[in-house]
């Protein structure tokens, strides 16, 4: 009998491309189902639109009376668009978004009903809370949270629902998703940021956090995908071997988009412009089926949202397709893996980039003052930074062989690094009138004409400046950005209130001109903070060698990086930057090896059952014939027949020895699993899942792949590399 694969291969080759034709402009669409400012001058009232615009930009709390306004408007607009339901859309620490949908339809007296939506519903629901992780914040049987309105981010229409994007916390207070501390970190970095930037610029009233990711992801057609057990639950495939063919002739990056994806892209980006998400890239990666999304960026909250969004979007369209997205760091061997690079960068409301270097001397010294307190806050808390992307599909990535390394460094180009060599020589205290005019004619003044060539770009840095923005290339492609946002704004945020301090202590002790004070500490910053600064090659091993003198971590495994979290001094931040108390932090640091834990638990139970339902069953299949064969040949060759045999024999041997193996090693999986189980601590269980579990997959699936080459292509039950990856 033909096998679940063959059957998949026949059907994905006969599949057309779903064509998909634009009829409007994208500009005319773009925001359509969002309820936002254009929609809002529309349906608000005056009062309620200001008040609401005044929430967005700052922080006001908007009155009971107008949410009522608010929410009445956005029904209208919303039933006016055929939406029946109404969600909280918020990001629970599951890693996914959650909904929970009402309808607006209520019955009244005398057997009528009507579709009503107030501002209390609009503001707070409180949705069973009792299945999310919080950590052992919220003891399950008080299962008491709610979610509550982020007017920062808008209303939009997916699905036939109206979403509202909200936080979601428990009753005493503390938070219980990925938004909340985001927000908190957000309005740490404009107070610290504003504070810094009025030494250079006094209309400066907020600074805002800009965040643009580039989502990576493979396609699969959808019934290979769903023939693949391994696929299906894990979201990679844990054996499978290399294909003859794989990447190395990189004929597939940035090469002409094949035309069934090139037909789904087409399709997504249509939904993302709708939900206001502004796509606008699009191109084949390294790997073949491996492409990439990004958006033009946007404030970092709503870039976050859009982000989860996007994710559970590209899914749906995905199978409208006949199509499986695989988001996953590493889905597979021997293949590029998928990252989100997170480009970020503070701007101010008067419309500065200050990642940017402008065109006066003090413009550009207020970009090196956020540049270099990029660095330091980096090189102060790389082991924070790391741990921010730690997760068991990123571990794939960092420290694996697979860009970038598990080590935190910056790369700044040689242009930046001259300048900062040329500062770490300014004078201790008052500056001369000639140092002073040298450095704005020939240090300071320079930059952006030293930047405009400043094209040398280094691919293995985990961090690295790139001309007006610093991109964190660790983050994972399934990770919600919210948690490396979180992290690198808040140490940002410190690093620029500490710097805050010294240059008015040197202003007001030392009478020092503010210019002279800003080059004084940024002199002693660049001193210190230069280890974490590197231009080499991040894969080699001397790197790694030359990052332990330095003093940098390099915490390959998941557990470990994820001690970084609960370290003294991360506890301590967060505490002083008001983004999380002790008890949330470590509760988050709770919760992430719990889904460490069980993660690597699936992919075990997953690879011990292929192992011994799939494979090892077809490889005694094929035995069974070569024993017949061998049979047969001793009935024609009687004594003779060991020389006509001797390959038969060799394979059925080798066969046997596969089997034994993957016996033995699944059995003592399980084992370890059995062990690793009843381990109370949720750290060490973490860290024997890590170190006694998981190094049997590497094992297992030796073996698994040796057999797939062994055993006879037309019964091999598993839907081989090349298909999967070729198929088109
Ligand atoms: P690549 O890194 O692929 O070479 P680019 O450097 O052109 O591509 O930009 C990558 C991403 O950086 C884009 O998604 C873009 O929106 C984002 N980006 C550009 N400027 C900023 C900024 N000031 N803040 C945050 N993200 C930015
Ligand atoms: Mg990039």
């Amino acid at each position: 009998m033909p096998t679940l694969r063959f059957h998949a291969v026949k059907e994905s080759l006969a599949r057309k491309p779903l064509q998909i034709e634009e009829t409007k402009r994208r500009s005319e669409i773009f925001g359509e189902n969002v309820f936002n400012e254009n929609t809002m001058r529309q349906y608000l009232t005056r009062n309620a639109f200001v008040s609401v615009m005044n929430a967005i930009q700052h922080g006001t709390k908007i009155k009971r009376d107008i949410a009522d306004q608010v929410a009445v408007s956005m029904k209208d607009w919303a039933l006016s668009k055929g939406v029946t339901h109404y969600t909280h859309w918020f990001q629970p620490l599951t890693g996914a978004t959650a909904e929970k949908h009402d309808a607006f339809f209520e019955t009244v007296s005398g057997g009528m009903a009507i579709e009503k939506f107030d501002g209390g519903q609009l503001v707070q629901q409180e949705p069973d809370a009792s299945s999310f992780p919080s950590g052992g914040i919220r003891n399950t049987f008080e299962a008491r949270g709610y979610t509550a309105w982020d007017p920062t981010s808008p209303a939009f229409i997916y699905e036939s629902t109206l979403c509202i994007p909200t936080i979601f916390v428990a009753y005493t207070g503390e938070a219980l998703d990925n938004k909340t501390p985001l927000l908190r970190a957000l309005h740490a970095i404009d107070d610290a940021a504003t504070e810094v930037c009025k030494y250079f610029d006094k209309n400066v009233k907020k600074v805002s956090s800009s965040l643009g990711w580039e989502q990576e992801y493979f396609l699969v057609d959808k019934v290979l995908a769903a023939s693949r057990p391994d696929i299906t639950l894990t979201g990679r495939t844990l054996l499978g071997h290399s294909s003859a063919k794989g990447q190395q002739l990189d004929d597939h990056y940035f090469g002409a988009i094949p035309t069934r994806a090139y037909n789904f892209m087409k399709d997504l980006e249509n939904e993302c412009m709708l939900l206001g998400i502004p796509a606008k890239t699009r191109h084949n990666e390294v790997a073949p089926n491996q492409f990439e999304l990004a958006p033009i960026f946007e404030e970092a909250n709503l870039a976050v949202d859009h982000n989860s969004l996007l994710m559970d979007v590209i899914g749906r369209v995905a199978a409208r397709h006949n199509f499986k997205v695989l988001l996953h760091e590493k889905p597979f061997a021997g293949m590029n893996g998928s990252g989100k690079h997170n480009n970020w960068s503070l701007s101010t409301d008067t419309g500065v980039n200050l990642l940017s270097p402008g065109k006066t001397p003090m413009s550009n010294l207020q970009f090196l003052t956020f540049f270099i307190n990029t660095i330091k806050a980096v090189h102060t808390y790389e082991a924070l930074l790391r741990a921010s992307v730690a997760s068991a599909s990123n571990e794939h990535r960092l420290g694996a062989n697979e860009a970038p390394p598990a080590i935190i460094s910056i790369f700044i180009g040689e242009q930046l690094t001259k300048v900062l060599e040329e500062l770490e020589g300014v004078t201790k205290g008052k500056l001369s009138p000639k140092e002073k005019t040298e450095l704005k004619l020939n240090v300071v003044g320079k930059i952006p004409d030293v930047l405009l060539d400043n094209t040398d770009r280094n691919r293995t840095s985990p961090f690295a400046f790139t001309g007006n923005k610093f991109e964190f290339r660790a983050v994972g492609s399934t990770a919600n950005c919210a948690n490396p946002m979180t992290v690198l704004n808040t140490i940002v945020a410190k690093q620029l209130k500490d710097f805050k301090v010294e240059v008015d202590k040197l202003i007001n002790g030392k009478s020092l001109k503010k210019d002279e004070a800003v080059f004084n500490v940024l002199r002693e910053y660049i001193k210190s903070c230069k280890p974490i600064l590197f231009e080499g090659n991040g894969y080699d091993e001397v790197w790694e060698k030359e990052a332990e003198k330095r003093g940098l971590s390099n915490n390959k495994t998941t557990p470990e990086a994820l001690q970084a979290k609960v370290a003294k001094e991360s506890i301590d931040v967060f505490k002083e930057m008001a983004v999380m108390s002790e008890i949330e932090t470590k509760a988050r640091y709770e919760i992430e090896l719990e889904a460490y834990i069980k993660h690597i638990q699936i992919e075990s139970r997953v690879l011990g059952d292929i192992a011994r339902n799939h494979i090892v069953p077809t490889a005694v299949k094929y035995q069974n014939i070569l024993v017949e064969n061998v049979k047969g040949l001793k009935e024609i060759f009687d004594k003779d027949f060991k020389s006509v045999s001797k390959e038969q024999i060799n394979l059925i041997q080798q066969i046997s020895r596969h089997i034994e193996s993957i016996h033995a090693l699944v059995t003592d999986m399980i084992d370890q699993r059995r062990q690793a189980n009843k381990i109370e601590t949720v750290e060490k269980r973490a860290t024997t899942y890590c170190n006694k579990v998981k190094p049997f997959f590497k094992d297992i699936r030796y073996h698994c792949d040796k057999l797939e080459l062994l055993v006879d292509d037309e019964i091999w039950p598993l839907t081989k590399y090349r298909e999967l990856l070729f198929t088109r």
